[in-house]
């Protein structure tokens, strides 16, 4: 399923361009437009998932594959030691702007703790 007007489904179509970082036949990494740090990647399924609360018992491995290939980026880009953090917004408290299930990984400099 994909929604006509989501953003990130629109990357994932092409329809909108990207500065790729990964790519299978499950998800697609790709720069964030606004970076937070000196890393900072967006990780999304190609599948629309509105958010965590959307998320079914099916798509768990999904998730999990997600985070594998977290694992694999921070080590091609050499923060695998130095650190990183793996965040996804859901709703509005949470800071979510785009509704489409995205992992922000952060990493490059001293992040701080908690968040705003
Ligand atoms: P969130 O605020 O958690 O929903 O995160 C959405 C993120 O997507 C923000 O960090 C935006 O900077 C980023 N973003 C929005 N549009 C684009 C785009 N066209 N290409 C890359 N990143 C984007
Ligand atoms: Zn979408």
């Amino acid at each position: 399923m994909e929604k006509e007007e989501c953003i990130f489904c629109k990357i994932i179509k092409k329809q909108i361009p990207c500065d790729m970082v990964y790519e299978d036949d499950k998800v697609i990494a790709f720069n964030d437009i606004s970076p937070e740090a000196p890393v900072h990647v967006i990780i999304i399924p190609r599948q629309h998932i509105n958010n965590v609360n959307s998320l079914n018992q099916d798509e768990a491995e999904l998730i999990g594959h997600i985070f594998m290939v977290a694992k694999k980026i921070v080590k091609t880009l050499g923060i695998d030691e130095t650190g990183y953090r793996i965040v996804s917004n859901s709703g509005k408290q949470g800071g979510q702007t785009v509704e489409h299930l995205h992992f922000h990984l952060l990493g490059g400099r001293m992040l701080k703790w908690p968040p705003g």
